[in-house]
């Protein structure tokens, strides 16, 4: 039997298990699956609908979970806006920003005004998770509660808004995380990474001259690098923008486009990147999304590490070796 989103189900004789504070509902060999009629249910809506039953399960930011609902979250606003946005067709206020604990960062958004401040300490009481591009993000409607704490249970703004070091493995298994920062080697770097061209309608890089949306184009150029990213723990692809290419590079893309037509081939600057980047240990911050491709990296900044690989390795060694 396939299912697929929406489908109204029986099932019998499965089991239930807490994980990280949530029910699961597991299915194993003796458990029976029926569909029943569509309309046997109200429709789903996530983050709408009946109050919380029970009390809220405390979690930190860097264990929020996608589906995890009526959560409680301790946290300073690291800052907040106003937007309005249009729900089902009627224009609606939502309080949207940063709100930040000890272990990490994320983005809120808040359906009812709570008159959040930057910089404030809250405990919010009956939030859910959802996710963007794989990101666990927290939201909160009227069915929560805020309590105002004081400002000094938590480390001050500047301390909070950092960027925390992460381990790709721990990244994976959440899906993603705003603004957090990764040491790691380049292994490798992807195709179309160096001197390309891009659709001046739809930015999308070309490939021999040819956008797969508007055919063939007359290309803007512009220089990028989608690099493999490994820590030891896992590996992303980290994408580099013009800006950062050029700094890695120390060579604009003017120049870049001077080697590409003097060598009748923009793999010179390809491989010139390979030469500058592949093995090098690196740190990397930036937004971490992921879809059915995997993990990826967009990267706001960007520093080669100088570190002695080759010390770190012994030393690694050494201490593998005195705990034997
Ligand atoms: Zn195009």
């Amino acid at each position: 039997m396939t299912l697929a989103k929406g489908d109204v189900v029986r099932v019998q004789n499965a089991y239930s298990k807490e994980y990280r504070g949530q029910v699961q509902v597991n299915f194993g060999f003796r458990t029976v699956v029926a569909k029943e009629a569509a309309d046997a249910l109200p429709e789903y809506k996530p983050g709408t609908g009946a109050p919380y039953m029970g009390k809220p399960t405390p979690v930190r930011v860097v264990d929020l979970r996608e589906g995890a609902s009526n959560v409680q979250v301790t946290a300073r606003i690291l800052s907040v806006e106003r937007r309005e946005v249009e729900v089902d067709g009627t224009p609606k206020a939502v309080f949207s920003g940063v709100l930040a604990d000890e272990t990490g960062k994320t983005q809120f958004s808040a359906w009812k005004d709570f008159g959040l401040a930057d910089g404030e300490v809250i405990r919010i009481d009956g939030a859910y998770v959802k996710t963007w591009r794989g990101i666990p993000q927290i939201s909160f409607d009227e069915r929560a509660t805020i309590t105002r704490l004081k400002p000094d249970l938590l480390p001050p703004l500047d301390v909070l808004s950092a960027s925390p070091r992460m381990w790709i493995e721990d990244l994976a298994e959440r899906g993603g995380a705003a603004d957090v920062t990764v040491r790691g080697i380049l292994i490798d770097l992807r195709e179309g990474s160096g001197l390309v061209y891009r659709c001046p309608e739809c930015r999308r890089v070309l490939r021999k001259g040819v956008c797969r949306l508007h055919g063939e184009v007359k290309g803007e150029p512009d220089l990028r690098v989608k690099a493999v990213l490994d820590d030891g723990s896992g590996a992303l692809t980290a994408v580099f923008d013009r800006e950062l290419t050029e700094a890695l590079l120390d060579k604009t893309l003017d120049a870049c486009i001077e080697a590409a037509r003097n060598a009748m081939s923009t793999d010179v600057v390809r491989d010139e990147l390979a030469d500058v980047l592949v093995a090098q240990p690196i740190e990397v911050r930036g937004d971490v999304t992921s879809d059915d491709y995997g993990l990826m990296m967009i990267v706001a900044s960007a520093k080669m590490l100088k570190v002695d690989v080759q010390t770190e390795a012994r030393e690694m060694l050494e201490g593998l070796e005195g705990s034997a």
